[in-house]
Order: C-alpha cells, then structure tokens, then sequence
C-alpha cells in the first residue's frame, strides 16, 4: 500500500538527511500525504536519513488535524500545547508491519502543507533566519521569484507555531492566490512544500543556492571529521572547527551569549567545558583542539551542530549582519518543553 508515495518520502528525507549542511543529528522533518486522510511523518528519534517505506515514521491521519487547528477556540484558559500533542497521538493511525513510534514534534505544520514537506536547519537559509534584517533579505533574495515565500517571526514550537504558519499561508492565498511553497522560520529554518517530491527537493535546494549565491559563498561546506579516541572518546579532525576556536578566544559561556535555534539549545548548551575535560564537549582555547566524552553517536550529533552553529556565526559576522540571538523567555520554553526532553533523550540511541 501506498508503495509510490512511500518510495518518495524516502527519496526526500535522504536527499536533504544526508548533507549535514541541510540537516544535523536528528534535526529536521518530512512527509508526504498517503491519500485525503493519512500522512506519513518522521518519526521522532530517527534521523532524515533512516527513512525507508518499512521504518523511521509514523503515520497520522492528518485529516483530523488539520480539523483541530481550523475549529480550535483560542478564547479559553487551556495548555493548548499538550493539547495538540495528546490530539496528533490519538491521531497515530497502526499500519501493519508497521512499529508505532512517536510523531515528530512539528507533525502539526505538515498536516496543513501540500503533499510533500520537507523542514530541515540549513545553514544557509538560517543565515538569514537568524539575522534581525532576515525578512528583508528573504524578500530581497527571492521577492522577484515566482514562488511565493512567507517568513515566520520567532515563535515557539508547537501548537503556536503551527497557527502561525496555518495563518501566513492563508495570508498568502488571500493576498497573492499563491500558496508559499518557501517558509522561513526565524531562529529555526526552512520549510519546503510541493505536491511533486522532485519538485519539493528542488524547491528546497533551489532556497539554499540562492543564499548562497546572493552571498557570494562559493566554498563547499567543510568537511567533518570525528576521531575515535578511546570508549566515549572521540576528537574532531574538522579543521574548519579547530582553526574558529584557535582564533577566536572561546570563553565558557560561549553557547549562551548567542542562542540560534533550539536545536542549539538541545545538543550543546550546558555541555561545553573550555580548558578542562569535565563535560560532554570540551575545547582547549589555545588549539582549538575539540574532544567529545560520550558515544559515538551523541557526538556525531554534536559535532555536527557544532559545526552548523559556528558556521552561521561566522559568515554572519563576515557578511557584516546584525545577528539575531533567542530572547530568554524563548530559551526557557525550550528548557522545559517536554518534546523536548523526549528529543533529547533519544540522542544516544540515533545511530549513525
Ligand atoms: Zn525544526
């Protein structure tokens, strides 16, 4: 059943999972609508890339969903986010052969979008997601297309965020009798949408080299490299990581001074030790030298964020932008958000 759609949905999650420019750890989202009722979503604790037509998501009838956020009455005094969470879990519909996992967090915003979706933290469209001019830049760079685009001020993940993408895109329609096929979400990233799933890649490529292009950034991505050490080991060979922090004076409140986006605060705030070796990432000021004391999995993960973090600061700062940081109450929300939590207590078991 459902076998095409299927085959796509993989096709998708592995053409923006695997390039860890687009897509770190377990970062990210797909799915793709299996008729009028039931959509295929990632299932939280896989990684993009682990999809297949047999594992690595679940299926919602999304139908429902979609119900629920056109009828929800916001005038009452209700926790609206563990409702919407509660309501896309009874929401799981049991495929044969099929294990039953938990729905990815952003389940909401798929059910609302075309066919295919495709959400992924690239590092350069959150060089203009995480910069204070960033709507101004996304319609600069894309304001003539003729695809039309929407931008998402910061908000929280969820039930909220969900209602304010529901809203620009009935913005959008109303305005322009386009749907957005390009969202971007400030201090998070890209959202691409299609009925085509070659057209949904395209789409969300074509984003990223436009950025790109727009900003002169001619070099491919660095390359990362993880050493194994010892058991719970591992150090970074990836010269790109060790030549910022031989150069720039890295101090232990490194992560805190600029929080990008949540996945940031996930997988590397609270975990950097700077001169000592009493933490999960540790990193030596003097030589930039970076050393991971945990599995190999959960600092693959690290590493790659690291990496997409300190990339976007970096050309930033190089481009000359004024850089959009997460306020408090946004980093708070994050801290004791129970999705969260969930996320990121399956780290460990991602794979590689
Ligand atoms: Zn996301």
């Amino acid at each position: 059943m459902f076998e095409e759609e299927l085959k796509n949905l993989e096709f998708i999650s592995k053409e923006v999972g695997i390039p860890i420019e687009y897509t770190q750890g377990g970062g990210g989202n797909t799915s793709v609508k299996l008729n009028d009722e039931l959509m295929a979503v990632k299932a939280s604790g896989f990684k993009l890339k682990q999809i297949t037509p047999g594992e690595g998501y679940v299926v919602v009838n999304f139908k429902n969903i979609v119900e629920y956020y056109n009828q929800v009455d916001l005038s009452q005094d209700r926790d609206y986010e563990k409702e919407s969470t509660e309501f896309v879990k009874t929401n799981v519909v049991h495929m044969e052969g099929l294990k039953t996992l938990r729905p990815s967090v952003e389940a909401g915003f798929h059910s609302i979008l075309k066919k295919y979706v495709i959400h992924t933290h690239p590092v350069y469209a959150n060089i203009i997601c995480c910069s204070q001019n960033g709507r101004e830049l996304m319609d600069k760079i894309f304001g003539e297309g003729n695809i039309a685009v929407a931008w998402i001020p910061y908000i929280n993940p969820g039930f909220c965020l969900t209602l304010r993408i529901k809203d620009a895109v009935d913005n959008c329609l109303k305005e322009t009798n386009r749907f957005p096929q390009l969202i971007f979400m400030e201090n998070h990233g890209l959202i691409a949408t299609a009925d085509d799933a070659r057209e949904c890649v395209e789409l969300h490529n074509m984003a990223n080299d436009k950025i790109k292009a727009y900003f002169g950034i001619n070099d491919t991505y660095p390359e990362l490299k993880l050493l194994k050490l010892d058991e719970n080991k591992y150090a970074s060979r990836t010269e790109y990581l060790i030549n910022y922090f031989k150069n720039n004076k890295v101090s232990p409140d490194f992560f805190d001074r600029i929080v990008l986006y949540p996945d940031q605060l996930v997988y590397l705030n609270g975990s950097l030790a700077v001169d000592t070796m009493d933490n999960k990432l540790n990193i030596n000021s003097e030589t930039g030298e970076i050393v991971y004391l945990t599995n190999e999995s959960e600092a693959q993960t690290m590493e790659e964020t690291l990496l997409a973090y300190v990339y976007v600061i970096d050309n930033i700062s190089r481009l000359g932008l004024p850089i959009k940081s997460m306020n408090e109450k946004e980093i708070e929300f994050i801290a004791n958000w129970e999705s969260e939590k969930y996320r990121k207590s399956l780290v460990k078991d991602l794979g590689k």
